[in-house]
């Protein structure tokens, strides 16, 4: 039975924890990040965590999309690189990773028995940090093999749905943070539980639950957000703890910023992206 401490993460948490930028820093100071995502009819997951990992700060980004998606990222994304995969409408090869310092993969994916290759070599081959989420959770958890590949430290982003996929049902919430902690133990990873209040789970028992974030965030795409300004974080070489306690805390700060000028009903994924800057700077 895993057991650890319990934290709220609020600013007070977080004071020391985000480096400011260096007078003399360079583009390769702060990262090369590779996204995995996109699918037919599902390009805006990729572009919205596209642009939330740029908003993160990292130094440079390319993004893997199927054929489909280039010209919809080199026409909404000009700061991004576009790297596609041959295959037109999900991916298929896994690209060399020797260049990037983070990758994440996830957002707007599907669970063709290609991609799930991709994913599979993936942990098998990457030796720099990962973030998985949304398709990327739900191929882990249907094989179980597959969780058995996952480097320690990697975080995952799951929202109750996808969690149970990966741990089983939970009886109730209190069950559920029990699974959680027995999860992360037994993984090596980071787990960030989706939902009002997120909570981050980590390799030690220790549970943070984040202070940030309103209802107007339950709409789609938000997610998709999370996972590119994780990857951006964890590709300017913040640890798995630092970047998922500054994400999950910042994602949620800049939904209620966000908020304040377009409401909780007009709040959509896109408006995230617009104050991940200013959240981050509050924290610096
Ligand atoms: P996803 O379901 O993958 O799109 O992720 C939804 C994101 O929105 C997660 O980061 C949640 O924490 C956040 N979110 C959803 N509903 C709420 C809520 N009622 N209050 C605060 N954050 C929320
Ligand atoms: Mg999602």
């Amino acid at each position: 039975q895993a057991s650890g401490k319990l934290y709220f993460v609020d600013a007070a948490l977080l004071v020391g924890r985000l480096p400011a930028r260096a007078q003399f820093g360079h583009k390769g100071t702060y990262g090369h990040a590779l996204l995995l995502v996109g699918s037919r009819g599902k390009m805006g997951a990729a572009v919205l965590a596209t642009q939330a990992c740029l908003r993160g700060g990292v130094g440079l980004l390319t993004v893997r999309t199927p054929a489909v998606g280039y010209d919809i990222l080199q026409t909404t994304c000009p700061e991004a690189m576009a790297l596609t995969d041959p295959t037109p409408d999900f991916l298929s090869e896994l690209p060399d990773l020797k260049p990037y310092s983070a990758v994440g993969i996830g957002p707007g994916m599907d669970k063709a028995a290609t991609t799930k290759q991709v994913l599979e070599k993936l942990l098998r081959e990457a030796k720099v940090p990962l973030v998985l989420d949304a398709d990327a959770l739900n191929l882990l958890g249907a094989a179980p093999g597959l969780l058995a590949l996952l480097p320690p430290d990697s975080i995952l982003t799951p929202h109750p749905k996808e969690f149970e996929r990966l741990a089983g049902p939970a009886r109730d919430d209190y069950h559920r943070l029990e699974l959680l902690r027995q999860f992360c133990h037994d993984h090596r990873c980071y787990v960030v539980l989706k939902g009002a209040h997120t909570c981050l789970g980590t390799p030690t028992g220790d549970l943070y639950f984040n202070s940030t974030g309103n209802p107007g965030m339950a709409t789609g795409g938000s997610g998709d957000v999370l996972t590119g300004l994780l990857t951006a974080l964890r590709a300017q070489h913040l640890s798995p703890l630092d970047a998922a306690l500054l994400g999950i805390y910042a994602h949620g700060r800049a939904g209620d910023l966000a908020a304040v000028h377009t409401g909780q009903a007009g709040l959509i994924a896109g408006d995230l992206t617009r104050f991940i800057g200013p959240a981050l700077q509050e924290l610096t």
